[in-house]
């Protein structure tokens, strides 16, 4: 019975981290995440944000987690002081999002993670965050906030050869949108970069040895309904989840 319940999950399932709304009390999330999941052949379910001690059993129920965009983190889980550019903090998903990646990278469950996502698995794994890309001293930092459509890439990356963003553009280059404020400092430790813009700014991580632990900084959610190799960076991770 149970080997028939298995061979008729043919979606692996993936635990998506939702958007807060303090104000309201809601928690949400852009149809892109979850229809991009879709798409690309997962099963994608919302969690709850109240499950930071629940991590085990998350991890033995999902096969994936996929961290969705959204506001800043509090920059003393990175050891800094939250400075006036370090906005809107979310503590309820700092929790949850932290406990998550430190529970899959010891278990080995692939996480996708886009915009904040990419920051929380740095600073979770031990890396640092720029605070704000605009005022921390960096000259020639390119338009990272953009106000062109959402889809539009208005920046281009440098993709480093045999990484998990290579095998999607199957190039070196490419185009991604920005709507970012604060970047990566460096990879945390494990993690190597696997492209910037040419300012320098850091665009995507993986880590060198687990098996799917990545990150974008840019919206895939948002270009994949008009770019196949955004669809491929959900494809190869949902891939990745089907062990
Ligand atoms: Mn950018």
């Amino acid at each position: 019975m149970m080997q028939e319940k298995n061979m008729k999950k043919t979606r692996p399932l993936i635990a998506v981290t939702p958007w807060y709304d303090y104000e309201h009390e809601k928690t949400y999330i852009r149809r892109g995440y979850m229809e991009g999941i879709h798409k690309a052949g997962g099963f994608p379910l919302l969690t709850s944000l109240c499950n930071a001690s629940d991590t085990a059993q998350i991890m033995d129920t999902f096969d994936g987690v996929l961290l969705s965009g959204g506001p800043d983190i509090d920059a003393r889980l990175y050891s800094e002081e939250n400075m006036p550019q370090n906005e809107w903090i979310s503590p309820l998903r700092d929790t949850f999002e932290t406990a998550l990646v430190k529970e899959a990278a010891v278990r080995g469950v692939p996480v996708f993670g886009i915009c904040r996502g990419i920051q929380v698995i740095n600073t979770a794994m031990g890396g640092g965050i720029y605070q704000d890309i605009y005022s921390c001293g960096k000259k020639g930092v390119l338009m990272h906030v953009q106000k062109a459509p959402k889809w539009y890439p208005v920046h281009d990356i440098r993709i480093e050869p045999g990484s998990f963003v290579h095998t999607a553009f199957n190039g070196i280059s490419g185009g991604a949108n920005s709507f970012h404020h604060q970047a990566l400092r460096e990879p945390a430790p494990g993690f190597r970069v696997t492209s910037r813009t040419s300012d320098g700014i850091i665009e995507s991580i993986e880590h060198t040895e687990l098996k799917f632990m990545a990150g974008v900084q840019w919206h895939p959610e948002l270009m994949w309904q008009k770019f196949e190799e955004h669809l491929k960076l959900f494809r190869l991770f949902v891939d990745a989840c089907r062990g």
